[in-house]
C-alpha cells in the first residue's frame, strides 16, 4: 500500500477562516509521523492538479473563484493531484490513500462548503474515465458528513455510484456497509471518501479506532470480490488529532 502526500499540505498560511478546523498546523504531519512510523508504507510525491484536471468537473466561475485566493489554489489543486495519483497507482493494482487537505467531498460543481474547494475524489474519477481507464466506480463515504459534493459532481455519470453509510450505533452502520457492500455492482474501482470525524472523541462521537480497521476490511473484502482490487482512499474531515493518526493508521491496516 502506497502514501501520497506532500510537505507542502503542512503549510497552514492558506487559510483566511480562522475556525477551518482542516487546516490547524500539524494536522497532517501527525497522521504522517504515525503511517511513516509503522514503517512498510512507500510515500510519492503528487504534483499539483492542472486548471483542464479542475474544470473536469468543476465550473470556470468556481475554479476562477477559488483561484483568486492564490495560496489556497496551490494547496487545493496539490490535494486533487494527490487524488489523481492514488487514482492512477490504485489502477495498476496498487491500494492507495491520499492524505491531504484542503478536503473535497463537499466540493460541487459551481459551489463549495465546509473547508473544501475542489472535489479531489471524484476530479480522479472524472480523469480515469475521460482517459479511458475505467467506466464505472463505487464510492463510499465514511465521513461523519454527507458527501454531497461528491453526489452533484457525479450526478451526470451513471455508472458511478455513491454510497453514504449511516446508523446510530457502531455495529448498525457497520451492518448498513457490509450489507451494501455485499450488494454492490460490479465497477471498475472503488474509490472512498475517508472522513474520521465520527470518532469517538471527535464530532459524531461513535466510532472507536477498531472500527476504521472494520471498515476498512470490509471495503478491502469487497474490492477482493470485485476481481482487480483497485482502490484507493482519501481523507476527508477528522479533527480529533490526538487520535486521528491512529485511526487512519488502523483504517489503513483494514484497506491493504
Ligand atoms: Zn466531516
Amino acid at each position: 500500500m502506497r502514501l501520497i502526500f506532500h510537505e507542502a499540505f503542512n503549510d497552514s498560511s492558506y487559510s483566511e477562516d480562522v475556525y477551518d478546523n482542516a487546516a490547524v498546523p500539524n494536522r497532517l504531519s501527525g497522521v504522517m509521523e504515525v503511517l511513516r512510523n509503522e514503517g512498510h508504507y512507500s510515500v510519492e510525491e503528487p504534483s499539483p492538479a492542472t486548471r483542464a484536471d479542475l474544470l473536469t468537473g468543476h465550473s470556470e466561475a468556481h475554479v476562477a473563484a477559488v483561484e483568486a485566493k492564490p495560496a489556497l489554489f496551490a494547496m487545493a489543486s496539490l490535494a486533487v493531484g494527490a487524488s489523481i495519483l492514488a487514482a492512477d497507482l490504485a489502477i495498476q493494482g496498487e491500494p492507495t490513500f491520499a492524505c491531504v487537505r484542503p478536503p473535497g467531498h463537499h466540493a460541487s460543481r459551481s459551489s463549495s462548503w465546509g473547508h473544501c474547494s475542489f472535489n479531489n475524489l471524484a476530479l480522479a474519477l472524472i480523469r480515469l474515465r475521460d482517459v479511458g481507464l475505467i467506466r464505472s466506480a463505487f464510492v463510499v463515504d465514511f465521513d461523519l458528513h454527507t458527501g454531497d459534493g461528491t453526489v452533484d459532481v457525479l450526478r451526470s455519470w451513471p455508472d458511478a455510484h455513491v454510497f453514504n453509510p449511516w446508523g446510530d450505533t457502531p455495529a448498525d452502520y457497520l451492518r448498513i456497509l457490509e450489507e451494501r457492500l455485499l450488494h454492490a455492482p460490479q465497477v471498475d474501482i472503488l474509490a472512498v471518501s475517508a472522513g474520521f470525524d465520527a470518532y469517538l472523541h471527535d464530532l459524531g462521537r461513535k466510532f472507536a479506532t477498531d472500527d476504521y480497521f472494520t471498515i476498512g476490511r470490509l471495503l478491502q473484502a469487497y474490492a477482493i470480490r470485485l476481481g482487480h482490487q483497485r482502490r484507493f482512499a482519501v481523507l476527508e474531515g477528522g479533527y480529533y488529532l490526538p487520535d486521528l493518526g491512529k485511526n487512519v493508521l488502523a483504517f489503513c491496516r483494514g484497506f491493504e
